[in-house]
């Protein structure tokens, strides 16, 4: 049983799929203008391990989440740039999709872009229209909040709270300063299709209604986001299906992923340094060649999706726009990862001599830590519980490698075998730990070296040396090297494939 905390009826309830093995999932995608922040990527993630948890527990999932191509952002930053719309959202498609493969986020099934789906979403306008909840004002469509009862249930809000916010932007033809536009009418040198409105391109919200129906039917499970997102995006979202299809249609359960928060959360708007900081520090490509993107999506999966992140960044110097800086939360991640690949490559280097353990018992040290691992996903997909699992497979798997494990030969063989096949499980529903061990530990290791301005070349050059001057049996040479390696901040391991090096701590 999957039981998840649900935005709308503001709990915890167990997961019903409309259709019994099946579930429909939506997630907002990115606004392609500009590269990602490290917040743009925890709902990745989040959802991500959502999709992977229920594909494992057995549910045949369609995800989708789509790519949004038209918007007054892009709008503004290309005619900035120079540069044609669709060439600079091709491009930053691209770009995300690449940083969604560093972050080992699985392709969603369908990733729809906003302007191959205009028709679907002419015709949904023109259904709201037909309906009476939506009307024309020269050129542009609105959505009428006052002719939809039901608009706030989502985020909680009662209407007049929201009127007392609202405002009627200038250039706006809208009735009532809650309307929000469904379709905008072209302004000259825009991106622009035809509608029976005159030209014109879609208001933001009304493309998740059109490509959800289109991709996942009226009626489908969970819809999630960030939870920046509930108002007024999903709160329109759901108005605009529901307003089009009838109440108690659109998504069954919300999933709404907290803030990622910049050094405690606590910046002043007027804190100029904190502020540049933030520029430099929140930016994902950097984050990704720092620390890899398995240790940014470790990082995020060690919270529960729903509650805020703390990142901390330490610039180390005063001047804030040149310091060089630390970000001691993913430091710690890729620690946690080297401990898990190097125990991942040890595992596979003893089990692939020897003889298979065959049939017996293992050691009991060995049973129920999947069980809790998938428990924990089971319960609103606590990640920060389910990677402590993940720990204590790891930590006995070193155990028995390093002989402390007091238990038969046979039975320590079998232990390590059902560790390594069920350390795959684990690695399939995070997503981490997924990556052959010595491709992972390679890129580890040039990041560290290159951080520390070590030459690689010349470690290879002297762990060469090293093993000839054994061969020769000139220990004393061989020593030397060991000692010049040391001096350089690197530890050698010998293993069954020759020997391996890694930058100490
Ligand atoms: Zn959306």
């Amino acid at each position: 049983m999957i039981r998840l905390h649900d935005s709308l009826q503001r709990k915890k309830v167990e997961l019903e799929p409309r259709e019994a093995g099946k579930i429909g999932l939506y997630a907002c995608g990115p606004t392609t203008y500009n590269f990602l922040h490290l917040g743009n990527a925890r709902p990745l993630v989040a959802f991500d391990v959502v999709a992977r948890h229920l594909r494992v527990r057995g549910f045949a999932v369609t995800y989708v989440r789509n790519i949004t191509d038209v918007d007054d952002k892009i709008i503004r930053r290309a005619a900035e740039l120079s540069e044609p719309t669709d060439s600079l959202t091709r491009r930053f498609t691209l770009e995300f999709q690449t940083d969604a493969g560093q972050l080992c986020c699985q392709p969603p099934d369908v990733e729809p872009r906003v302007t191959e789906h205009i028709p679907e979403i002419v015709a949904l306008v023109e259904r709201l229209v037909a309906n009476g909840i939506a009307y024309a004002s020269e050129g542009d469509v609105y959505f009428s909040v006052p002719s939809f009862p039901a608009y706030g249930e989502l985020s909680h809000q009662p209407l007049d709270d929201l009127k007392a916010g609202a405002r009627v932007e200038v250039g706006e033809k809208k009735h009532d300063p809650l309307d929000f536009a469904l379709w905008k009418a072209a302004k000259p040198g825009e991106p622009a299709w035809p509608s029976p409105w005159g030209p014109g391109r879609p208001g933001w919200h009304i493309e998740c209604s059109a490509m959800a129906e289109k991709y996942l039917g009226r009626n489908f499970d969970l819809h999630g986001g960030g939870i920046d997102l509930a108002f007024p995006h999903h709160e329109n979202e759901r108005a605009q299906s529901q307003g089009a299809n009838g109440l108690h249609t659109f998504s069954r359960y919300w999933l709404h992923n907290g803030f990622v928060n910049f050094n405690g959360g606590k910046i002043a708007k007027s804190d100029a340094s904190q502020k540049a900081l933030f520029d430099r520090a929140f930016k994902l490509r950097l984050l990704l060649e720092r620390h890899g993107g398995e240790a940014v999506r470790s990082f995020l999966l060690t919270t529960h999706y729903r509650n805020p992140i703390n990142f901390e960044v330490v610039a180390e110097g005063d001047d804030v726009a040149t310091a060089p800086l630390r970000f001691p939360g993913l430091e710690e991640a890729e620690r946690r990862l080297e401990y898990g690949y190097l125990t991942l490559e040890r595992l596979n280097d003893a089990l692939a001599v020897g003889k298979p353990g065959g049939a017996g018992p293992v050691a009991p040290e060995a049973e129920g830590w999947l069980d809790r691992l998938q428990s924990a996903l089971d319960d609103d997909f606590n990640t920060a519980e389910a990677i402590a699992a993940h720990g204590e497979a790891l930590a006995l798997a070193n155990r028995i490698l390093d002989n402390k494990l007091d238990a038969p030969k046979d039975v320590k063989r079998r232990t390590l075998e059902r560790l390594q096949r069920e350390l795959a499980v684990a690695a399939l529903e995070l997503g981490l730990l997924e990556a052959a061990p010595a491709t992972w530990l390679a890129a580890h290791r040039t990041r560290r070296a290159a951080a520390r301005k070590i030459d690689a070349a010349h470690v290879e050059s002297c762990i060469a040396r090293r093993a000839e001057a054994r061969k020769a049996k000139d220990f004393a040479q061989a020593d030397a090297m060991r000692d010049e390696l040391k001096g350089l901040g690197i530890e050698i391991m010998d293993t069954p494939r020759g020997t391996t090096w890694r930058v100490a701590d």
